[in-house]
């Protein structure tokens, strides 16, 4: 399922550029092109779905695979062990500006709490 305004639709289909870092049969992984941290990755489904919300309700397990993807990017980049942060920012008021479920994956330096 696609959709055609969709922004990272387009970078699953190869019409958009992205750098990749990994992908399955399901997910892609690529780096954010205005990173907040040394690792900032985001983690997508290749199918459209609007919400990390709206995802669990339809497949959670395909939300589950981001979640294990989003780990194994912490792992590849050296992160894991010093910790990382994976948010979704779901709705306007949180941020969410691209509304193709998304898992930022942030990492490689100190993490305030709470986020701003
Ligand atoms: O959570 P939010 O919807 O704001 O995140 C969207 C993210 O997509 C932003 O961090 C933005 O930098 C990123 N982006 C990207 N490549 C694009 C367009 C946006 O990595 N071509």
């Amino acid at each position: 399922m696609t959709q055609h305004d969709c922004l990272f639709c387009k970078i699953v289909s190869g019409d958009v550029p992205a750098t990749v870092v990994r992908e399955s049969a399901r997910t892609l992984a690529f780096r954010d092109i205005n990173p907040q941290a040394p690792t900032h990755v985001l983690v997508i489904p290749k199918e459209h779905h609007p919400t990390a919300a709206e995802l669990a309700a339809s497949d959670g397990d395909l939300l589950a695979e981001i979640v294990r993807e989003a780990h194994e990017v912490a792992v590849d980049d050296g992160v894991a062990g010093t910790g990382y942060r994976v948010v979704f920012n779901t709705g306007p008021g949180a941020g969410q500006t691209v509304f193709h479920v998304h898992a930022h994956v942030l990492g490689g330096r100190g993490l305030n709490w709470p986020p701003g």
